[in-house]
């Protein structure tokens, strides 16, 4: 692969923009000094004056452009990862809903197939199961009957078909089992997260105590906080668990967006979408897992009863939401998207930030915060739409 040279960006690196060069080789980046010139005849691509960020990462989403997570194959990982790609997110992980034993196994397969080839777009960093071990009362969009009680020989039976590529699970803390499983969730390398639950205050802090280090959707298929009851949200708010938003305007409302925030403060809020097959496609009937969705007015709901069930949102638009409707600076936005993210999971050695050695991930953004270019591993994915800005020999 050729070396690229970015150059004229104003480039994200210790929550700050400044002015600077970017080289990248072998698909990792470096950032040049000030001093320092482009070697003659290299391949540039001049940013002038747009900002270079590092790309987005979503840990939960279902899938997209008409592909469902539960049922898609290694090439159909790769399409949805063009998607993501063309709309800011350069990693993601995919989110298997509550399946069956075979066919989760099925999806762990396809997954394995995914990394074994070579494959554009973003890059499929593992799996998030949501679920099984979830209490049926906030079940959402889970089928039920799949649903059990918490079983450590299960999620290790995964992982180790996985080969370690389960990075993340979705467990409800009041169902028999999970308490004492979460800190053995951790040993298998798998970061848990707390949802789709009706826990009490003292049994979701308990869980956090045991190791859960996040909060799926945050605020919704949860037991919500009471004064005198504060609950899983409460929980939520009040520990230092990253706290996942799915900032589409429906599933929370914005001022509910601004008091998360303020309560866990920028570096505790990760961005995800939480998006199914309708995402990048017109209102229509979908699935998602073994459900039937209705999609209007890209709103997506279950057709048995009416239960939302995901949503249609992209990263690029989730950015664009946050920073309308908190004020705060695209700075203070971006770790919600990039370094959080990163740092839940342990990648932060590889992505989330520019810095040297870092993978080239990048997103391109003009003033209007329109993502110009996106580079997964020093490839530019996407169209660069701006004028001007087209690579040339130094
Ligand atoms: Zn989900």
């Amino acid at each position: 692969m050729e070396d690229i040279y970015i150059v004229n960006g104003e480039i994200y690196r210790g929550h700050q923009f400044r002015r600077g060069n970017l080289e990248i080789r072998g698909g990792k980046l470096r950032c040049m000094a000030a001093e320092e010139t482009v070697p003659a005849g290299a391949r540039v691509l001049d940013a002038a004056g747009l900002k270079v960020v590092p790309g987005f990462i979503d840990i939960h989403t279902h899938g997209a452009t008409g592909i469902d997570v539960n049922c898609a194959s290694a090439n159909d990982l790769e399409k949805t990862g063009c998607f993501f790609a063309k709309n800011g997110t350069t990693s993601w992980l995919a989110s298997v809903l509550t399946d069956t034993k075979e066919q989760t196994e099925w999806c762990i397969r396809q997954y394995h197939l995914y990394r074994r080839g070579e494959r554009r777009g973003a890059e499929l960093l593992g799996i998030h199961l949501e679920g099984p071990f979830l209490a049926s009362a906030y079940k959402g969009a889970m089928p039920e009957e799949l649903l059990r009680e918490g079983d450590i020989s299960l999620a290790e039976h995964y992982q180790k078909l996985a080969e370690g590529g389960i990075r993340y699970m979705t467990v409800s803390p009041e169902v028999p089992g999970v308490l004492e499983m979460i800190p053995l969730l951790e040993g298998i390398g798998i970061v848990a997260a707390m949802g789709h639950s009706g826990a009490d205050y003292a049994t979701a802090m308990r869980a956090v105590r045991q190791g859960v280090r996040a909060v799926t959707h945050t605020g919704n298929a949860m037991r919500l906080l009471h004064q005198h009851e504060p609950a899983v949200l409460g929980a939520a708010l009040e520990s230092d668990a990253y706290c996942e938003v799915i900032c589409d305007g429906r599933h929370l409302h914005p001022g509910t967006v601004r008091l998360i925030i303020k309560t866990k403060g920028t570096d505790r809020v990760i961005a995800v979408t939480d998006s199914i097959m309708a995402a990048g496609l017109p209102d229509g009937k979908y699935h998602l897992g073994v459900n039937e969705v209705i999609v209007e007015a890209g709103d997506a709901k279950l057709a048995s009863d009416g239960v939302r069930a995901g949503s249609t949102l992209t990263q690029k638009l989730a950015l664009k939401n946050l920073l309308s409707w908190t004020g705060l600076p695209l700075e203070d936005i971006l770790p919600m998207l990039t370094e959080n993210p990163a740092n839940l999971l342990g990648i932060s050695d590889r992505k989330g930030f520019i810095a040297d050695g870092k993978d080239a991930d990048l997103v391109l953004l003009d003033d209007d915060q329109e993502i110009a270019a996106v580079m997964v591993a020093g490839i530019c994915v996407s169209d660069c739409n701006v004028p001007g800005m087209e690579y040339r020999r130094a």
